[in-house]
């Protein structure tokens, strides 16, 4: 069996996070633990189990009694699915992450220029960055512009139509990944290559509605692990299967995060604009509240919604894009 590279870069990173925690005496990662549920033929389930044991991590196989009996109220699972408890898996505070970050770049003698719009990347052995303020010449650079990447590397002749890298991940488990080679693509004056992520089609930045829910228990969820669950049907109108992720009470104090994970695409310098198939997300939402959170009676309504925007490629594999003549630029 082939371990998905995603599996074994989520305990690389673990590792990085604990080490900057470690620098800068700051508590980052909370280990709670992650439930995933899966239906028969348990597709997900099997191959998040095998990536455990290939890496020697813990997981335990649960019943939905079990659930229920450990978690009351995590989420109500049906007779016939099972669940994976991944004991390591947790949640990093962004906030604190980045804010953390920002100290060891100027710890170490780097300056942060906030505010300063990259206007144009010229690769080769030595890259030029030009600004709205200025040019910096450097022998290497790291970009991580979220959603709006394709943008900035359409310069380049890498034509995406709305992607990126998604580095911003709160919730480490050892997901399945791509198995497939990355494919090279060949842009009209540089060559790129997928370093180690691929996907044969176009990436895409989605628009996610996500809802918070008031605790019927208050304080219940704290100490609760994540879930995320694969057992749902397709729902009707939409093109590939969704699933849903619940965090316990994080962001807003009393309220749990349950959302779809489902968005339209969206070009992110127009995100405000109204896209009619998020009713459906939010739709499904309710129609999945209804099901496996009764409690939220027959007219569920989630305490906040907010709106993100995911970079995913069509097989939700994140990218990871290396310029192939110098590797100078990441
Ligand atoms: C309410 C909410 C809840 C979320 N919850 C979760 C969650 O539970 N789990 C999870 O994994 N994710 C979650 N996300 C998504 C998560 O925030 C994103 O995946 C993450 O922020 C992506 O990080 P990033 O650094 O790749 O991109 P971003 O955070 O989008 O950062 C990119 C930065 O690059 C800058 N930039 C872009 N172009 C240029 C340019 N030309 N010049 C200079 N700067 C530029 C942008 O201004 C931005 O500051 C949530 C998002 C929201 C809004």
């Amino acid at each position: 069996m082939q371990i998905s590279f995603y599996a074994k870069m989520s305990l690389e990173a673990l590792e990085h996070w604990k080490q900057l925690e470690r620098e800068t005496n700051t508590n980052l990662y909370r280990q709670t633990g992650m439930i995933v549920i899966d239906k028969p033929p348990f597709k997900e389930l099997e191959a998040m189990k095998a990536n455990n044991k290939a890496l020697g991590v813990e997981c335990e196989i649960l019943s939905p009694e079990m659930v229920q009996d450990r978690y009351p109220g995590l989420v109500k699972i049906p007779k016939n699915h099972k669940a994976l408890l991944e004991t390591n898996a947790g949640f990093l505070r962004a906030d604190k992450a980045l804010e953390c970050l920002r100290m060891q770049i100027k710890k170490f003698g780097g300056q942060i220029n906030d505010s300063e719009k990259v206007e144009n990347i010229l690769p080769g052995s030595v890259v030029t960055v030009r600004t709205e303020k200025g040019t910096y010449k450097t022998k290497s650079l790291i970009i991580t512009p979220g959603p709006w990447i394709c943008k900035l590397m359409k310069p380049l002749g890498l034509n995406l139509p709305y992607g990126g890298v998604a580095m911003g991940c709160s919730d480490v488990s050892l997901k399945q990944g791509s198995k497939r080679p990355g494919p090279h693509v060949q842009g009209s004056q540089v060559n790129f290559t997928f370093g180690l992520l691929g996907s044969t089609s176009a990436s895409l930045v989605v628009k996610i509605t996500l809802c918070y829910w008031t605790e019927k228990i208050p304080g219940q969820s704290k100490k609760y692990p994540t879930f995320c669950d694969f057992g749902i049907d397709k729902p009707d109108g939409f093109t590939e299967p969704v699933y849903v992720f619940g965090f316990p009470s994080i962001e807003y104090n009393g309220l749990r995060k349950i959302s779809v994970h489902h968005g339209t695409g969206v070009d992110p310098d127009q995100r405000d604009s109204f896209i009619a198939d998020e009713t459906k997300d939010v739709q499904f939402l309710l129609n999945y509240m209804k099901r496996r959170f009764p409690e939220y009676g027959d007219n569920p309504d989630p305490a906040i919604i907010e709106k993100c925007m995911y970079s995913v490629a069509s097989d939700a594999i994140w990218y990871n894009i290396a310029h192939f003549n110098t590797h100078s630029v990441l």
